[in-house]
């Protein structure tokens, strides 16, 4: 039996169609498959391995972890959970933690807090839970309907009730729904999945205001630009707007599967014993890598980096733009970008994707028109050339037909 992309079609579950590729190893940003073919990282496993493949720093986090305690469940507590959990506290508004083990899983947490936090304080009729349109929290059931495509949460029988969906960037459609009996409103401080759409300051600072006028709690989902993604350490801290519980995963273990979900005392509170709970949650072997990779990221020359970073690659995007006539935008913050298909290559960015890929280049989409660019938040410059060297060529393939 050999572990080829074949063998997939025969024993996974056909939910997803990865790549004919199989990487087997990974060093900083380089990848190397099967047949020791080498690719150049700019997809960062969906914005997760924020340093890279194999990090010194987190692979001895790691072993030494993995020599001392793996599990123990939450019938007892460890010292990297709490660790990890002082770190978040102290360079963030909050002042407790609860850790999951994925984004969505965060934000079920988040969603589950802010109901009861609604029904202790003000009684049942204060359920509403506002989402955007496009905006994506994950695949769990409750997740899947607050997130706003209808593609990934239909067909799955009756949905948890009392959600409903205003359009991002649109203080009306907001004020349409919201009212006294809104429980919580939930963002993306950037919308990654829904197309890499950055709030304006106005939306921003708007929805917070509404948020306070009804007793409505704001969550902000930064399960994808937490963790230096934007250049801050959390995107929040750049848009001058407190969240009441911000959610965090992808990066945050650096390609250990974690997530957290973060608040103030006066609302944690509600999530007595009992109420909520996760077997892995805060398991000590991915907070032990967590805080490695949080340690590592928490640095100003390393979150001056990804705005250096974010430069060279969108200058770099330009300018194969200039000389190709794909893109109508590139847009994004710090290194979540994306380069929009203008209107003759609507509908074809897996084609680049795919083109890409060819050329040694790893990359996603984000929908039908973007192709999405989420490296490691210390890529070396030469790998950003040498990456867009490489899409540069794809492009060409694809504009000469
Ligand atoms: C990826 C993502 C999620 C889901 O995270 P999982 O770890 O896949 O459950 C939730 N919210 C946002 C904004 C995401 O980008």
């Amino acid at each position: 039996m050999s572990a080829n992309r074949e063998l997939f079609d025969h024993v996974m579950v056909p939910n997803y169609s990865p790549s004919a590729v199989i990487p087997v190893r990974g060093k900083g940003s380089r990848v190397w498959d099967q047949n020791n073919n080498e690719l150049i990282d700019f997809a960062g496993g969906i914005a997760v391995s924020c340093l890279g493949h194999c990090h010194p720093t987190l692979v001895n986090a790691l072993k030494e972890q993995g020599e001392k305690i793996w599990h123990l469940s939450n019938v007892m507590t460890n010292e990297p959970a709490l660790r990890l959990a002082k770190k978040l506290v102290d360079n963030t508004f909050a002042e407790k933690v609860y850790f999951a083990n994925s984004g969505a899983e965060s934000n079920e947490a988040a969603l589950k807090l802010a109901r009861r936090w609604a029904l202790d304080n003000y009684g049942e009729q204060k359920s509403q839970i506002i989402a955007f349109k496009q905006g994506f929290h994950g695949r769990t059931f409750f997740t899947v309907t607050v997130g706003g495509q209808a593609a990934y949460s239909d067909g799955f029988g009756p949905k948890p009730g009392d959600v409903v969906h205003a359009e991002y960037n649109d203080l009306d459609s907001l004020k349409a729904l919201i009212s006294d009996n809104t429980c919580a409103v939930v963002m993306e401080p950037l919308q990654g999945e829904g197309g890499i759409v950055s709030p304006t300051d106005e939306f921003a600072k708007g929805v917070r205001e509404l948020c306070d006028q009804h007793n409505a709690l704001l969550i902000y989902d930064e399960v994808q630009t937490g963790v230096g993604r934007t250049g801050e350490l959390y995107a929040y801290m750049g848009l001058g707007v407190t969240p009441d519980i911000l959610t965090t995963a992808k990066a945050l273990g650096g390609g250990f599967p974690i997530g957290a979900m973060l608040t103030t005392t006066d609302i944690a509170k509600h999530l007595k014993i009992g109420t909520h709970g996760s077997t892995y949650g805060g398991n000590p072997l991915a907070c032990a890598v967590a805080e490695a990779a949080f340690d590592t990221v928490n640095d100003e020359s390393v979150l001056q980096g990804v705005k250096h970073r974010e430069q060279l690659l969108k200058s770099g995007l330009e300018k194969i733009n200039e000389k190709y006539q794909v893109f109508s935008q590139i847009r994004g913050k710090g290194l979540l970008i994306g380069a929009v298909l203008n209107d003759n290559y609507q509908g074809r960015a897996k084609e680049f994707l795919n083109a890409a890929m060819v050329q040694g280049l790893m990359s996603l989409v984000a929908g039908a028109n973007i192709i999405r660019f989420t490296p490691s938040l210390v890529i070396p410059e030469e790998d950003i050339a040498e990456g867009l060297a490489r899409f540069e060529r794809a492009v060409a393939t694809i504009v000469n037909g």
